[in-house]
């Protein structure tokens, strides 16, 4: 099959189907476009250039600078075939993504599938995240029949799915967390404090959700509205 991927900072997404191959735009083989610069071709008006290129988006992420995660991956709730991607993918953990601002639901809304798929973190790039991360794209690849295979088999059939709450710090100050990746929380737990230099506290963090600790801000700063971590609660399976 012809298969074209498009390589834009972090994002890696596909075009594999005829029908965005019969297109003929996009030139043959890899694309490197720089940070930045849109993926449409230079000599074609901007548009809805997920739509015209791409049949799966891929959008790759090693977490923030500042975060520590339990590797998972996003999917527009509701989008069966991004969750066929998700599982294909093969992390063990899915977060049901609701409302706006993810270019995920962007490529959902005009019927392009996609995820974002999130490991490593902290700014870490060792053998073993890339592995993960290098190993989850050619599973895709198997699995839109881009390549023929074999491929390093997932750890599951089917991801955990949950919903992701998260707390955005409510004062500026220093962040101590209270809770590890992967514990369990119950509704109504300390997930930490936000104290001053002195080590007064100005805000307590109770968990609105019961659920584990998915990831988690590792910065002992914090600024007013940045997000402090992510308590995923596993959806009720239909
Ligand atoms: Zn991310």
């Amino acid at each position: 099959m012809d298969a074209k991927v498009v390589f834009l900072s972090s994002i890696v997404a596909f075009a594999a189907a005829p029908s965005a191959v019969g297109q003929g735009v996009p030139p043959s083989g890899g694309v490197m476009v720089p940070p930045d610069s849109p993926l449409v071709p230079p000599d074609l008006s901007s548009g809805s250039e997920l739509e015209r290129y791409n049949d799966t988006y891929l959008d790759l992420h090693g977490g923030d600078l500042d975060e520590a995660l339990v590797p998972f991956s996003l999917f527009p709730n509701g989008s069966e075939a991004s969750l066929a991607l998700a599982s294909a993918f093969g992390l063990s953990i899915a977060v049901a993504a609701g409302g706006e601002g993810y270019t995920i639901n962007a490529a959902h809304k005009i019927g392009v599938p996609g995820i974002i798929a999130e490991v490593s973190g902290n700014g870490l790039w060792g053998e073993e995240s890339v592995g993960e991360m290098t190993a989850g794209v050619e599973r895709v690849m198997k699995h839109l029949g881009m390549i023929p295979g074999p491929v390093t088999p997932a750890a599951q059939e089917r991801p955990q799915v949950v919903r992701m709450w998260v707390p955005p710090a409510p004062v500026s100050g220093l962040w101590y967390p209270a809770q590890e990746l992967s514990e369990p929380v119950a509704a109504g737990a300390q997930l930490g404090e936000i104290r001053d230099v002195f080590g007064k506290v100005l805000a307590t963090i109770p968990s609105q959700m019961p659920g584990f600790i998915l990831y988690r801000l590792t910065s002992l700063s914090v600024n007013k509205g940045e997000a402090l971590l992510g308590v995923a609660t596993p959806m009720v399976e239909k």
